[in-house]
């Protein structure tokens, strides 16, 4: 299942992606954005790849995480 990552020796916490996608994001206690720990959708996915490209410190990815019964 697809799923936001967060670098956050990356993330500057310009909050780009937490305004655009506040169903996935949030920001931690220091500032940074954290990723809800939830499924990207196929409807919300192609707008979230392109926040992914406009991170200006390319902390994001989708990472496609295999669940236990894979
Ligand atoms: S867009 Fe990138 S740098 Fe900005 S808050 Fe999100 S992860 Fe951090």
């Amino acid at each position: 299942m697809d799923k936001i990552v967060v670098d956050k020796s990356r993330c500057i916490g310009c909050g780009l992606c937490v305004m655009n996608h506040p169903d996935y994001l949030v920001f931690d206690d220091n500032g940074q954005a954290d990723a809800i720990d939830k499924e990207v959708s196929p409807e919300d996915k192609k707008a979230i790849i392109d926040t992914v490209g406009n991170c200006p410190g390319e902390a994001l990815k989708i990472e496609d995480i295999k669940t236990n019964e894979e």
